[in-house]
């Protein structure tokens, strides 16, 4: 298994060398020999669906987390659609996700036949404001139409939303938080990790996120019994345990052996990761200092750092002139969710100034465990000369 000392031979004189947003080639030249023993022994067993890889990433992806069940699920879409299913929502239950984020969150609600409630995020953490989400609840409550359920927090960029928060909240109006921890994975709050920090938690393993596969999955993770069986038999077409009979609808939300094989693998490397994401997020933040505004995460908050994320005016420019120096940046995301055509009739009234704000200025910098410390020193050079 590559360990440490692997890791920075790989890294090592590359200071001068390309700088990729992300980096999918260097774990994969890492780990590619371990990946493909794991997928001929797949050709041997011939188990491609709920073959053995299945079970073992399932209990390895638990134990990570701390929580006591996780299903591995086809994508982080399917994860959050599987938890809003479990729970049998309809079009009187109101859902409440915070207006910045991946259009998922929004299309989940959609596709399972809720109403989504959009909230206004933070303007320093980027995460969804307790304070609008207990105004968003007392309108709902007031209007008397749609019953509160549900709130689904996002963790954005990789930071834990406010958990803690949230929870009063929800508690009070008898709602359930699912954590959209698509992009946190690998995060904690206080000493828990992401996967055991409320009642449900989906993430996603698309190939760019803190834990990618070589495709599409995702993990559902809960402490609660009867709320995984449910998830297993949604997951497996609504059958029953021994799978003859349909008993709820469900839909095929299974992950391929081949794709747990190569969590497995990525696995064995994901404690190095973290670590090196946390170290090039920290020697940004002493680079940039208070050159520019950067999202800001609250005492006992660990970030998965799935995104290194700053708030500028100047945008296109800034953009442009790294391009130029070979600095690749990013937008994550162009439009607040009610400002997309899909979802403009959920629109509150008002809009969701933050979210809008946020929208003209995020800027995401290249983040990956694989930058070396000084190809983030010329990423701040370069950054702070054209801010
Ligand atoms: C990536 C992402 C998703 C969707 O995950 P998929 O695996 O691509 O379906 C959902 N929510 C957020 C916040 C994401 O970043």
């Amino acid at each position: 298994m590559p360990d440490q000392k692997t890791l920075d031979a790989r890294t090592a004189g590359a200071d001068a060398g390309p700088i990729r947003f992300f980096d999918l080639e260097t774990p994969k030249k890492m780990l590619r020999a371990d990946i493909e023993k794991r997928w001929q022994k797949i050709l041997d067993h011939g188990a491609f669906i709920g073959g053995p890889e299945v079970g073992e990433l399932e209990a390895q992806l638990a134990g990570w987390a701390g929580a006591k069940h996780a299903l591995a699920v086809a994508s982080g879409t399917d994860a959050l659609v599987i938890a809003l299913m479990g729970e049998e929502v309809n079009a009187n239950d109101a859902i409440f996700i915070p207006g910045f984020t991946y259009n998922a969150t929004a299309n989940a609600v959609l596709v399972a036949g809720a109403t989504p409630i959009f909230v206004d995020v933070e303007a320093d953490t980027c995460n969804m404001d307790p304070a609008h989400l207990e105004a968003q609840v007392e309108a709902v409550v007031r209007e008397g139409k749609l019953r509160p359920r549900m709130v689904i927090a996002v963790d954005l960029y990789g930071l834990p939303a406010n958990y803690p928060a949230i929870h009063k909240i929800a508690r009070k109006h008898g709602m359930l938080v699912l954590a959209d921890a698509a992009q946190s994975f690998g995060g904690a709050q206080n000493g828990v990790r992401i996967g055991a920090l409320t009642d449900m938690t989906a993430t996603s393993f698309y190939p760019s996120k803190t834990l990618g596969c070589y495709g599409d999955g995702g993990a559902m993770l809960t402490d609660d019994a009867a709320r995984f069986e449910r998830w297993s038999s949604i997951r497996w077409h609504g059958t029953d345990a021994v799978k003859k009979e349909s008993i709820r609808v469900g839909v095929n939300g299974r992950l391929d052996s081949v794709q747990c094989a190569v969590l497995l693998s990525k696995l064995t490397v994901f404690a190095e990761e973290m670590k090196a994401r946390d170290r090039i997020a920290q020697r940004y933040r002493q680079g940039l200092g208070n050159s520019v505004k950067m999202q800001r995460v609250p005492e006992g908050y660990q970030n998965a750092w799935g995104l290194f994320t700053v708030m500028v005016e100047n945008r296109a420019d800034i953009m442009k002139r790294l391009q130029d120096k070979g600095i690749p940046t990013s937008i994550y995301y162009f439009k607040a969710l009610h400002q997309h055509r899909a979802f403009a009739a959920h629109a509150p009234k008002g809009g969701l100034p933050v979210c809008e704000k946020l929208a003209d200025t995020v800027l995401s910098l290249p983040m990956h465990p694989y930058l070396t410390d000084g190809q983030v020193d010329r990423i701040v050079a370069e950054f702070k000369a054209v801010v």
